[in-house]
């Protein structure tokens, strides 16, 4: 359990805080939305969770452990891993393999067991058969895969990904975020930094933050489907949202659409509702 109490934090004291009074908890296999405008703080946010920011008012705790505890860094960064926007800046061996063994490398394990975890996490992300590739001959999203694989052969408990698909091809963006799928099913907790609204969908839960707060934290589907409140703060609403929002004024929307396969359903039956309308004021017409 991740629980966050009256965090805030300001990067220097003449400029105005980028985290305020954060009270938040997230539990095991919680599949996570972050979202908000540039700016509004979902980077010191995350960076937060695994020590890499300490903050200036309030309390983190890891599964138990205070980030405030520098004795304590080395366990909170192996519970709490995170993959960034650049490939390129994560890699750090000289082939694949030496790439995933590097984090657990460094947990002394006896090498046979950071043999296993290499093998496991590079099956569990595709990448099994490019052990002995240098990094830097992978694609994109191949080196995002090698990143996330580095992730699991820590063993971790958390993954957050700070806008880490949003270079990714549309292949490559699927793979990942099926695997983050698979993740929380094994009670491994995501979250998700990104400013795709249709990743976001995929979440259960979405956390929305304005100006250093959360202003929203509630089920993917309610949250989302606020095109207006997204809008206002500069994002774009799921295209599913919006298109359901310009058809409202034509008929009684009365459920919450979110996905193509329920807008196809929803749209068949308005239409055949018109159809049926139509033909019974035509036959109508016919016997006056
Ligand atoms: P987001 O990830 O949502 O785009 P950030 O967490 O990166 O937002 O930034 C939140 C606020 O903190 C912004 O106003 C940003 O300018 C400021 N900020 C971020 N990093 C630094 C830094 N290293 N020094 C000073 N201000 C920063
Ligand atoms: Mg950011």
């Amino acid at each position: 359990m991740i629980k966050i109490k009256n965090l805030s934090y300001t990067y220097q004291p003449h400029l105005p805080p980028a985290l305020l009074d954060i009270n938040l908890s997230i539990g095991r296999g919680e599949y996570i939305a972050l979202i908000g405008a540039n700016g509004s703080g979902k980077s010191t946010l995350i960076r937060h969770l695994n020590a890499l920011l300490l903050p200036s008012r309030g309390e983190i705790e890891i599964d138990g452990l205070n980030t405030k505890e520098s004795k304590d860094h080395i366990e909170i960064r192996r519970k709490v891993g995170m993959v960034f926007q650049n490939p390129d800046h994560q890699i750090v061996g000289m082939s694949v393999e030496e790439d995933v063994a590097f984090g657990p490398g460094n947990l002394n394990l006896p090498s046979t067991q950071i043999r296993q975890r290499v093998n496991k996490a590079l099956e569990m992300v595709g990448l099994k058969g490019f052990e002995k590739r240098s990094p830097y001959t992978l694609s994109g999203g191949e080196k995002q895969l090698l990143a996330l694989a580095g992730l699991l052969a820590m063993d971790p408990q958390y993954i957050i990904l700070d806008e880490a698909t949003s270079s990714l091809d549309p292949v490559s963006k699927e793979k990942v975020l099926n695997i983050l799928e698979q993740l929380k099913d094994t009670g491994i907790s995501i979250i998700h930094v990104t400013h795709n609204m249709e990743e976001a969908l995929r979440a259960h839960r979405v956390l929305l933050m304005d100006q250093g707060q959360i202003i929203a934290d509630g089920p993917a589907g309610d949250i989302l489907n606020q095109g207006e409140k997204l809008k206002a703060l500069g994002l774009s609403p799921p295209i599913i949202v919006e298109l359901m929002c310009r058809l409202q004024p034509y008929y009684d929307r009365q459920k919450c659409i979110l996905s193509v396969d329920q807008a196809a359903v929803e749209i068949r039956s308005w239409l055949k509702t018109i159809k049926e309308f139509n033909h019974n004021s035509q036959a109508q017409a016919r016997e006056i």
